[in-house]
């Protein structure tokens, strides 16, 4: 006997649970399937997929921690405050990160029962077309659903030769995990989770070397933040090297031991206690049964959908990691609820153009549209307004006064293209500019708007008037 539902959500991460809950808002009878690679000790799924278990969630705390940290190491001092040498219980850290995640998963649990939406514990998979939708199979039980919305998301790539287990060498999961705070911490990767990994356990006392293959450092950042960014990631003691191949990497009885030549073309070598490999993801679609019912994938394993995610199926949608686009749990939950909306008949709307993107760092990095090196390429004629927040009265108050405001403005018709923002909370400031990038705005409107004083968003403000040329403290 089959289990007969108008929607089927794979997946229980910030695609499939928002997909889920917005589809059962508006009436439809809702399922989503986990198949529950975090259960809790006592075998019961958790929601959330990798965001809220081993992704965004427990990194940012992580980063908090190691931020206070290193403020009671070094920041306070120079404010008056001594509180002398400060210590770090890494294992009461990794139990808060992990009291957060279990509140927060259990919240999603909460949030099912709350909306009527049915959790079933397994693994997804497509049997075959049927008259009213698609039949799957959901661990052992059969499921039959009018639409599916597949949410399976992503999981990270590994390096051939690199055999990781979690505890020497490390992805994601791992390194949010780690027990012990390594003397010396090996990165390959210098993307956004391997400088937030590297700037964890930087602040918590390892040496930390990160190796990055690519020449650019932030290739897809403008290249004035990236630049910024590379300075003070660097001022800060974190080792970057750019342009480098991993040659042999061994786990030894101490660590790893790494081979690699430098951008130069020198051979290195480098020892380690951990390494973490952080060098992208690739997306959750082995195990579906994709092939067998003909459910297109691209030639990067990703799910082919429209910009409405519909796949090439009827009835079958797919959203988040698992199709094109930023890897970003944000996107994947706005691509969640225009699924629900446009199957429910009504409009639906993501507008990929204005998903920021944010790096915790500290300064933090974040930005919206385009960068100045895109509107160059495309021959777009456009007029920049920079403001460092060394001019921002909060930012000196708040020790923090490193980084700038850029924005990017269409040099006929004054509408922002781009904004882009490393200091610190920029992950918080970016989103002025993203709603005003939403409503079509212009740099003269974010001009004419009052803002609070002193705030770090005076900075944004300013970074509009300059666009005109007319900045009042720059
Ligand atoms: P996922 O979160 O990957 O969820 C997919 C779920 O589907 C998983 O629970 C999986 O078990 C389940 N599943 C897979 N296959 C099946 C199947 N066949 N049947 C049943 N269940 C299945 N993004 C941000 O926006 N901000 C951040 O700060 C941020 N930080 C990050 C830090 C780290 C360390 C990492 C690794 C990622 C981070 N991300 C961040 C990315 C973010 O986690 C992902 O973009 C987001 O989780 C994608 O959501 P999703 O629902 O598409 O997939």
């Amino acid at each position: 006997m089959s289990k007969q539902f108008d929607v089927l959500v794979i997946g229980g991460g910030p695609g499939g649970y928002v997909a889920a809950i917005r589809a059962a808002q508006l009436g439809f009878k809702t399922a989503c399937c986990e198949s529950n690679p975090y259960a809790d000790p006592k075998g019961e799924p958790r929601l959330g997929g990798t965001c809220l278990n081993v992704g965004c969630i427990p990194s940012k705390a992580l980063l908090h921690t190691s931020h206070v940290f290193e403020e009671a190491a070094h920041g306070f001092e120079a404010q008056g405050i001594s509180v002398g040498t400060p210590k770090i219980d890494v294992a009461k850290m990794m139990t808060r990160k992990n009291g957060i995640v279990d509140q927060l998963t259990g919240g999603i649990k909460g949030l099912f029962k709350k909306n009527k939406v049915t959790l079933i514990n397994g693994h997804g998979s497509f049997v075959k077309q049927v008259a009213d939708g698609w039949e799957l199979k959901v661990g052992e039980e059969t499921v039959v659903a009018k639409q599916v919305i597949v949410a399976t998301g992503s999981k990270a790539r590994h390096l051939p030769n690199i055999p990781v287990d979690n505890k020497i060498v490390c992805d994601n999961v791992g390194a949010l995990d780690i027990n012990a705070v390594p003397k010396k911490l090996a990165i390959i990767g210098a993307g956004v989770i391997g400088l937030e990994m590297g700037s964890v356990w930087r602040r918590l006392g390892s040496e930390v070397t990160v190796l990055e293959a690519m020449p650019d450092f932030l290739a897809a950042a403008d290249q004035d933040i990236a630049k910024e960014a590379l300075k003070l990631l660097t001022k800060q003691g974190l080792k970057i090297n750019l342009g480098v191949k991993i040659g042999d990497v061994k786990v030894t009885k101490k660590g790893v031991s790494l081979a690699y030549t430098d951008k130069d073309g020198a051979e290195q070598k480098l020892d380690a206690d951990r390494l973490i490999v952080s060098v992208g993801r690739v997306p959750n679609t082995d195990g579906l049964n994709a092939e067998a019912v003909g459910l297109k994938l691209n030639e990067r394993g990703m799910i082919e959908v429209d910009e409405h995610c519909r796949s090439n199926l009827p009835g079958v949608w797919a959203v988040g990691d698992v199709v094109r686009g930023p890897m970003l749990a944000h996107k994947a939950m706005e691509e969640a609820v225009m699924v629900a909306e446009v199957m429910a008949g009504q409009a639906g709307h993501c507008n990929f153009d204005t998903v920021p993107w944010i790096i915790y760092t500290a300064p933090e990095i974040a930005w919206v549209g385009k960068t100045e090196q895109q509107l160059k390429a495309e021959g777009v004629a456009y007029k920049a307004g920079k403001i460092p927040f060394a001019f921002n009265g909060r930012a000196m108050g708040m020790a923090a006064p490193e980084g700038f405001v850029k924005m990017l403005a269409c040099a006929k018709t004054d509408r922002i293209l781009g904004v882009h923002i490393i200091g610190a909370s920029a992950s918080e400031l970016i989103a002025e500019a993203v709603v005003t990038m939403e409503f079509g705005g212009a740099s003269e409107d974010l001009a004419r708007i009052c803002h609070g004083h002193p705030t770090m968003s005076e900075a944004v403000h300013e970074a509009a008037l300059a666009c005109d040329k007319r900045p009042l403290h720059a």
